[in-house]
């Protein structure tokens, strides 16, 4: 679990930022839920052989006795929480939400055990249209943030349950001819979670799986249908993609389409988005027949792709820095920095605190990033005039008070 300093804080914000605005422009709304649920809802949401519930859940006792679990992903509580205000009733459903999730794993580059998504979640509405435009938003935002030449979008379908179990009895009769490559993981997920396997990240085993029986083989028509829909709609707004048909997901929930954003830019860790379509979830959960599609976005991934591009820079925390010395200055700048910050929406000004001469003074206005530092002397102050100093230039000037918020307008 990391820290997030004051040097990173910034990016992360300008991430969250830049999501936040380009989901309200496709007319999405947040939704805030709390970070523990009851534990049962995660085996039913995502199933109990899945690594994430399987290993990977943060599972402890309350004081009343029952089983409370740190979330380990967005979707099953908003599930949840639409199922319980009513939300699916007759109606869309177009979310967002941000916030830490929790799984206990082994911690590496990319895989931490608090991590952040940014999930996205639209209910009733059964697709491709949406499937499209979900997949638009991501393009949205990679393009947005500068990284849409380092990441590559790989779709599948995985088709209606019956699709899968047909599939299911193929892949294992294909298995088990190659059992003594198959590791532990992979023997026991064959009987359990047998897709799972495509999971694996060992090479040889991958290797072996090229071979395996084609899921689209056993795709039910209407899930083709949606799967040339979804890439016809991709085509026309010049978004590629390639079809990966191993591409399966970690979580039970899924139907129909799945996706992924990858980069290679960040080694096994590369997946930075991963979403789908989950049509079952809310009836398995004791809800009405309900349409979703959603995905979720890795924060720490993108922040560390950001930064492995060198796209981390960010506007320095401070515009302009007040530098005081002598009888009564200090307050005279306390107010002109509230006037300022008032008149323009944004500025960013910092006082200096603690006295010392000017060179002390200039010193911590460079160390701040300020582009311009206003120097008030006694003298200043008497005549209501502030000297402006250009950090960047040198250049020195000194001007009315009344005058500065004009000059500095600029900066924002
Ligand atoms: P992976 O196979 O890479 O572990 P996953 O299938 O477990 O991913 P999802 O549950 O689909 O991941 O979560 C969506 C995204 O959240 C991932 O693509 C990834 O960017 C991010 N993510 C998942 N687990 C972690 C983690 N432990 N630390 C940081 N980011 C994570
Ligand atoms: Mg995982």
């Amino acid at each position: 679990m990391n820290d997030c300093l004051p040097t990173k804080s910034a990016l992360w914000q300008r991430v969250e930022g830049t999501i936040k605005e380009i989901l309200h422009t496709y007319g999405y709304s947040e939704i805030r839920t709390p970070i523990v649920e009851m534990t049962n809802l995660f085996y039913r949401a995502i199933g109990e052989v899945t690594d994430v519930v399987e290993k990977e859940l943060y599972t402890f006792q309350d004081r009343n006795g029952d089983s409370l679990s740190l979330r380990p992903e967005g979707t099953a509580s908003c599930v949840r929480a639409g199922m319980e205000n009513g939300l699916f009733h007759n109606q869309e459903q177009r979310l967002w939400y941000m916030g830490s999730m929790f799984r206990h794993e082994r911690p590496q580059k990319g895989r931490y055990r608090q991590f952040h998504q940014f999930g996205v979640e639209v209910f009733g509405l059964t697709g491709p249209d949406v499937d499209a435009e979900l997949i638009m938003i991501t393009a949205c935002i990679w393009r947005a943030l500068g990284i849409i030449d380092d990441v590559h979008l790989e779709l599948n379908s995985i088709g209606s349950f019956e699709t899968r179990a047909n599939y299911r009895e193929a892949l294992v009769a294909f298995l088990q001819q190659h059992e003594s490559v198959l590791d532990d993981d992979c023997k026991r997920r064959m009987h359990t979670n047998t897709l799972r396997v495509f999971d694996t990240k060992v090479p040889e085993i991958q290797d072996v799986l090229t071979d395996a029986p084609k899921l689209y083989e056993y795709l039910d028509n209407e899930s083709k249908q949606h799967l040339l829909g979804l890439c016809e709609l991709l085509d026309s707004v010049g978004i590629q993609y390639s079809i990966n048909e191993k591409l399966v997901r970690g979580l039970d929930y899924y139907n129909r389409t799945v996706f992924e954003w990858i980069t290679g830019k960040l080694g096994t860790q590369g997946t930075i988005c991963g979403g789908g379509r989950y049509d079952g979830l809310v009836e398995k959960l004791g809800g009405d027949t309900t349409a979703a599609v959603g995905f979720a976005i890795g924060i720490e991934r993108l922040v560390l792709l950001i930064e492995t591009l060198g796209l981390n820079k960010t506007r320095p925390i401070v515009d302009v820095y007040m530098v005081t010395t002598g009888e009564g200055t200090l307050i005279a700048g306390m107010k002109l920095a509230e006037v300022l910050r008032e008149k323009i929406i944004g500025l960013r000004v910092m006082m200096h605190f603690g006295g010392g001469n000017f060179k002390k003074q200039f010193k911590r206005a460079d160390k701040v990033g300020a582009s311009v530092a206003l120097v008030l002397g006694e003298k200043e102050v008497s005549q209501n005039m502030v000297t402006y100093k250009d950090l960047k230039s040198g250049e020195q000037l000194i001007i009315s008070q009344d005058d500065v918020a004009g000059k500095l307008a600029q900066l924002v």
